[in-house]
């Protein structure tokens, strides 16, 4: 593939000349005068984002209470409705898959159910590179159940490359395990699991698994029905584009609409009922059962123009198109940065079926090159100790501003300009 790209900037604009996609881009708000590589970690505003925004603020406006009911979309179905959007995205049925809470409140909701210990079948399979949250939320659970978390979840560890190696973590699925709950796409190096034999693997020894997929879902499309996942949540602002800290995906194996919401709430209940106001807590025969509270319709309603988006342009489409973007990024970074300059690692798998849709590259000054491509106004992502994050967006992002931001981080290196930053992290990175 690398030798497939002639690497120039006519080339590169010669590419997007011929993105299919192209027209998406004039539909975001790009920050102005930057280059925005920053989407795996919060996707930037469309119109139709904000139109379905002010649209739900205009109904508050006007209808008060009635809004629930008499809204363009009314409110008290939102959160099914998108649902039954984002499960075009990840090959669910629209009944499996609903907007509710957050991702990590997902994770305890959810858990709550699908962790169900008995005898010796105790632990949680997890894995060290996961997003903290994810572990404190699967050490809480333990904890909540009464066993020892240093004991009960067990963690399948990195290798020399620093990546997950799937027959190691199938090894580690045994009869001592109740629960397997593993990212889809691991948010350091980009490393994207196959979640089809995983599954496939920890069905055959009997043990249910989920997935967080916040870093995949807009970016790689899913099966989850055909691949028999028991359960899955993501967020909506990364690759989705919903909005800061927005509510976030639930999916549920239909198989499991009989397991019980420990974390329940109100908004669980079957909606037939659920204003019936009964002590007794009756839940919807879907996905929607691991609703807890009202959606919060302001930080939901954006999500709805940000589905709409992607929807239109399809998954596959976007998934075609990341990965050529990625691959000229790989390509660029290999001629004009890891061939040049020592430090640099590139950790994310090569092969197209194990990466996502960003590219990790490790350098012990990381921080501080991020710091000096901020300031030359292109926007990367960095996560400690020593990783740099850049995510060409499918959507809105263009090989021109590739080409642009491998040619500054040249420029940087050469000339040491990094050099001049504070090795000091802020608090948001
Ligand atoms: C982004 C992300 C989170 C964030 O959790 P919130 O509850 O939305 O703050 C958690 N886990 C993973 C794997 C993520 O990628």
């Amino acid at each position: 593939m690398d030798t497939a790209f002639p690497l120039n900037i006519d080339q590169a604009r010669e590419l997007d000349r011929n993105n299919k996609l192209a027209g998406f881009r004039k539909r975001f708000y790009l920050p102005e005068d930057k280059i925005y590589m920053d989407g795996n970690s919060l996707g930037l505003l469309s119109i139709d984002a904000e139109q379905s925004l002010l649209r739900v603020l205009d109904e508050w406006k006007n209808l008060g209470i009635d809004g629930w009911l008499q809204g363009e979309r009314p409110w008290f179905w939102f959160a099914e409705e998108i649902g039954a959007m984002a499960s075009q995205l990840v090959g669910a049925k629209p009944e499996e898959v609903v907007l509710t809470g957050t991702t990590t409140v997902n994770i305890h909701a959810l858990i709550s159910s699908f962790y169900e210990p008995k005898g010796k079948r105790t632990k949680i399979l997890a894995d060290e590179l996961n997003f903290p949250s994810d572990i404190y939320a699967l050490q809480g659970q333990l904890k909540l159940r009464g066993f020892d978390p240093d004991e009960n979840l067990v963690f399948a560890k990195a290798n020399k490359q620093g990546l997950l190696d799937e027959q190691e973590i199938i090894e580690k699925m045994d009869d001592s395990t109740a629960l397997v709950f593993l990212p889809s796409v691991l948010y350091r190096s980009g490393q994207l699991l196959d979640m089809e034999k995983l599954t496939t693997a920890a069905h055959e020894r009997g043990i249910p698994i989920g997935f967080d997929c916040s870093h995949s879902v807009g970016a790689v499309p899913h099966h989850f029905n055909a691949w028999e996942v028991d359960f899955a949540l993501w967020c909506s602002y990364k690759y989705l584009n919903g909005g800061p800290g927005g509510a976030a995906f639930l999916y549920v194996n239909q198989k499991h609409f009989d397991k019980d919401p420990l974390m329940a709430g109100w908004f669980g209940c079957d909606k037939n009922r659920q204003f019936d106001m009964l002590n007794t807590f009756i839940p919807a025969d879907n996905a929607g059962r691991w609703q807890i509270s009202s959606p919060g319709i302001l930080g939901t309603s954006p999500i709805e123009g940000s589905m709409k988006i992607i929807l239109e342009a399809g998954i596959e489409n976007i998934r075609w198109q990341s990965l050529r973007l990625t691959d000229y990024l790989r390509a660029l970074l290999n001629e004009k940065i890891l061939s040049k300059f020592d430090g640099f690692r590139l950790i994310t798998p090569l092969q197209t079926q194990h990466r996502g849709g960003h590219i990790a590259l490790e350098h012990p000054e990381a921080l501080r090159i991020c710091q000096a491509l901020k300031d030359r106004g292109i926007i990367p992502d960095y996560r400690p100790p020593d990783i740099i994050r850049l995510a060409p967006v499918a959507l809105y992002n263009t090989f021109g501003e590739i080409y642009l931001m491998v040619e500054t981080l040249a420029e940087i290196m050469e000339n040491g300009e990094y050099g001049k930053f504070s090795a000091e992290r802020k608090a948001i990175s």
